[in-house]
Formats: C-alpha cells, sequence, structure tokens
C-alpha cells in the first residue's frame, strides 16, 4: 500500500516536472507566423522564421539534422531585440554538405526577454536533387526516378524488373531485413551524379548506396545497351542496402570492404569480363593484393581499385563454394557483433585470414592437366580399384576349389 502511495507521488512529482520545463510547454507570448526551409540542391538552404512575442524576442536557434548523421547542428542566428522577428539562415551547402537524399529535419529556439522559451515542432523535407525533374515507378516498396525527358516508362520499368529480381535472389543468400522503401535514382550521366555527389567526401563511383536512407544512386545514360548497366549497377549497390541491413544496427562499420564490395560485385547480373582478366594479369605477375589490404576502403587509384573489386568479389565465390551461403551469413554475423577483419573470419569459418588468403590463391592457380584428369576420372578409377579389391579374392577362393 504505502509502496503504491510513493509510486503515485513519484508520478505527480514526474508529470509536475514535465509541464515545468519549459521546452516542452508553449510559451506565453511567443508565436510562430512562419517557419520553412527552401534550398537549390548542392548550393543553399534557406532557413526561415517569423515570430512574435509580447515582449522583445531577443534569441534564436536553430536545429537541423539529416536522417543517418549522428551531428546535430546548433546555430545562434543573430536578431535585432524586436517584438517581431523575421530572420532567414542561409546554410552552405558547397562547403557544408548534406547527405543526398536524406530527409532534413529542423527546429527553432526561440527566447523572449522575461526569460519565454518556446522550442517549436520538427519539420521536415527530403533533400533530393531538385535540379532536375524527376519521372518515377514504384512496385512492393522499390521506387525508380529517373530524369524526365532522359528516358521513358519502358526504362523505368526495366530498372524496376531488376531491382526487384536482384532484391528477391541477393536476399535468398543474405536473409536480411527488407527496408520498408528502396528508393533508386537513376542520373542520366556520370557528370551529374558527380556534381551531385563529390561534394558529399565520398567517393562516387558509378554508383552509391546510401544505406542507413535505403537509396541508391547510379548513373545510366539513357541509350542502347541501358539494361546491361542497370543488370550490373541496380544489384551491386542493393547488395550494399541488404548487406548494411544484415548487420544493422552498429555492424556495417565492422564488415570489412572486401566481403562488402565482394558480395556487392559477385552479385552483378552481368559479369565483367575485366575483372577475370585484371585478376588473371595480377596473378601471373605476383601482383595480387593482400587480402588484409582490402579489409579498409579500397585504393583512390583507379586500376588498384578495379583489381581491388576483381578480388574481393573472386574470395566471396571462394568462399560460397567451399562454405555455402551459410558460411556468408556466419560471416555477417560475426561482423555484426564486432569482430575484426581477421577475428570474423577465424570465427565464422575457423580459419585464419591468412589461411583463406592461401587456400583462395591456391585456388586460382591454374591446375596441371594430369590433376584435372586424376580428379575427373579419379572416381572411375577408385571404383575400379575397388572392384578389383573384392574380385581378387573371389577368383582366389574359386580356384581353390
Ligand atoms: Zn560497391
Amino acid at each position: 500500500m504505502a509502496r503504491d502511495k510513493r509510486r503515485i507521488i513519484a508520478c505527480l512529482v514526474l508529470i509536475l516536472w514535465l509541464l515545468l520545463i519549459p521546452s516542452t510547454v508553449a510559451a506565453d507570448g511567443i508565436t510562430v507566423v512562419e517557419s520553412k526551409a527552401d534550398y537549390s540542391f548542392a548550393q543553399q538552404v534557406t532557413f526561415t522564421l517569423q515570430a512574435t512575442s509580447d515582449t522583445d524576442i531577443t534569441q534564436v536557434y536553430l536545429f537541423f539534422h539529416a536522417t543517418g548523421e549522428e551531428r546535430t547542428e546548433a546555430v545562434n542566428v543573430p536578431v535585432e531585440p524586436a517584438r517581431e522577428t523575421g530572420v532567414n539562415y542561409v546554410h552552405d551547402l558547397r562547403h557544408f554538405p548534406l547527405p543526398p537524399f536524406a530527409i532534413i529535419t529542423f527546429w527553432w529556439q526561440i527566447e523572449d526577454a522575461v526569460g519565454n522559451r518556446l522550442i517549436t515542432e520538427p519539420q521536415q523535407f527530403e533533400y533530393t536533387d531538385n535540379r532536375f525533374q524527376w519521372e518515377h515507378l514504384s512496385a512492393d516498396g522499390l521506387t525508380v526516378h529517373w530524369i524526365e525527358g532522359y528516358g521513358d516508362p519502358a526504362f523505368g520499368q526495366a530498372a524496376l524488373d531488376i531491382a526487384r529480381a536482384s532484391l528477391e535472389e541477393i536476399n535468398a543468400e543474405l536473409r536480411a531485413p527488407v527496408p520498408e522503401s528502396i528508393t533508386i535514382y537513376i542520373y542520366n550521366a556520370q557528370h551529374n551524379l558527380d556534381a551531385a555527389m563529390v561534394l558529399t567526401g565520398r567517393e562516387w563511383m558509378s554508383g552509391q548506396a546510401r544505406p542507413e536512407l535505403g537509396a541508391v544512386v547510379v548513373a545510366i545514360p539513357y541509350e542502347e545497351g541501358y539494361t546491361s548497366r542497370m543488370m550490373r549497377y541496380i544489384p551491386h549497390e542493393i547488395t550494399h542496402l541488404l548487406v548494411y541491413q544484415a548487420v544493422t544496427p552498429t555492424g556495417y562499420k565492422y564488415v570489412p570492404c572486401w566481403l562488402d564490395e565482394g558480395l556487392a560485385t559477385a552479385n552483378e547480373r552481368l559479369p565483367t569480363p575485366e575483372y577475370a582478366m585484371a585478376l588473371e594479369e595480377a596473378r601471373v605477375a605476383g601482383a595480387l593484393l593482400p587480402l588484409e589490404d582490402l579489409c579498409v576502403p579500397f585504393s583512390p587509384n583507379s586500376r588498384t581499385a578495379f583489381l581491388a573489386y576483381a578480388e574481393s568479389a573472386s574470395v566471396v565465390q571462394f568462399i560460397r563454394e567451399r562454405y555455402g551461403a551459410e558460411g556468408i551469413r556466419t560471416l555477417l554475423a560475426a561482423y555484426a557483433n564486432g569482430a575484426s577483419c581477421a577475428g570474423g573470419v577465424q570465427e565464422a569459418l575457423n580459419i585464419s585470414l591468412s589461411g583463406l588468403e592461401t587456400i583462395w590463391r591456391a585456388h586460382l592457380e591454374p591446375r596441371a592437366p594430369w590433376r584435372a584428369w586424376v580428379e575427373e576420372v579419379g572416381v572411375w578409377v577408385g571404383l575400379w580399384l575397388l572392384s578389383l579389391l573384392v574380385a581378387v579374392p573371389m577368383i582366389g577362393r574359386f580356384r581353390r576349389r
């Protein structure tokens, strides 16, 4: 009974305390007339606030945050003390980019001369590339956007079909929770994609995934052969989304690049023969990159990076052949729990990273013709020898008779 009483009192105190927190109640006297944000993609965002109060407004703070980013920006926006205030805060996206296609959440904190404080309800906008008009097609939580005038419905449908088939096939192996929505933006040209993405400080190649946003961007010109590009880029980027989902919320940073990029490259629905050529060339020249070097982001040098993709895909294929899909999932589970690059391999496949590298390299070596022959006919030779073992004593027995 006394316990219940104490609990009720505790609840009442909590409620009273919550009511007294100035930030959670609408402040007397301060009224927001207008609050909005407009942007030009990769140029600037303008946040606008108009507010009034019974006394002078003395302080205005702006807060904004992008989904997938840990940081919340806080800006003390200068104001002249007045009962009516109108502020425009311009955020320069050329120097301080926001992640493309993220949802941006913003809110204001307004204070007046008598100590009233109002924190506005958070508002949101989607930071899409508004330099272009986008067409779109959706099905089953997947949406494909392409630039108006650079593709027809058949172009969008082809991308959507490839995305749906890829998602199903890739997830048959990974068994990751499928994101609620997946958005694919198809740029018409590499330079348009680069212009949009380079400022985020990431290396953007022919495509990129923003796994935390469930977004994929690729550059696929609307010209003959576009489906072959789609078959390479779309499953590649979807793999990154699913790998992220498989190890989320905290494991993605532990997934070695050779596994993430290897899965993505091996899942491309159209092989790139140049990868096989680069791999063979490096093997013959004794210039294969150590697997350990591929734990971390690949070299910015495009030739080295190309070989890194080729090797990673080959290692993943090798793991699949030797350990099956279960091996891939066990590896991902180890990294989801924060394993190191080598530790994950040891834990999941029961072999050291260098041991894995050794058997993978041996598997790349061309087999001597006699060994291939032995392997091929080995079963039959074995059966033949076995039949002799059985037959010879029988013959002896017959002779004795
Ligand atoms: Zn990739």
